[in-house]
């Protein structure tokens, strides 16, 4: 990712807020600036996601890209937000074993990669079971 859409989304990254649509409560994240379901019709504007979801599906990672061989084994996951958005997000702080379809998890603040630009370090949300 290039320095300046990483610094255009780090907003959006660092408070998970999305957009929702006055028009048909439709809620994307990401943000989405125009609503596909009205076509432009509705105001879209700015919300804030609980950052409460369900695991849809998720697969084990056992051989993984590089830069990220030292957390391997690790969980990939679609979780599905209380507001309704599907996001793909690693699954963090558990055992491949412990993650199910139905799951309940909740974002959490972690680092996401030090492979961006003059080695910065970048950190975003992933997903922890609910306890
Ligand atoms: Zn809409």
């Amino acid at each position: 990712m290039g320095v300046p859409r990483f610094w255009r989304e780090i907003r959006y990254r660092y408070q998970l807020i999305g957009t929702k649509c006055s028009n048909c409560d439709s809620t994307f994240f990401p943000p989405r600036l125009i609503c596909p379901n009205c076509r432009g019709a509705g105001k879209v504007e700015e919300a804030k996601l609980s950052g409460g979801g369900e695991v849809v599906t998720y697969t084990v990672v056992r051989v993984p890209p590089e830069g990220f061989e030292k957390q391997a084994p690790y969980v990939v996951g679609i979780v599905k937000l209380d507001e309704g958005p599907s996001i793909t997000s690693q699954i963090v702080d558990c055992e491949p074993e412990d993650v199910n379809i139905g799951s309940r998890v909740r974002a959490v603040f972690r680092k996401i990669d030090e492979e961006g630009p003059a080695g910065a370090i970048h950190y975003g949300y992933k997903f922890a079971l609910e306890q």
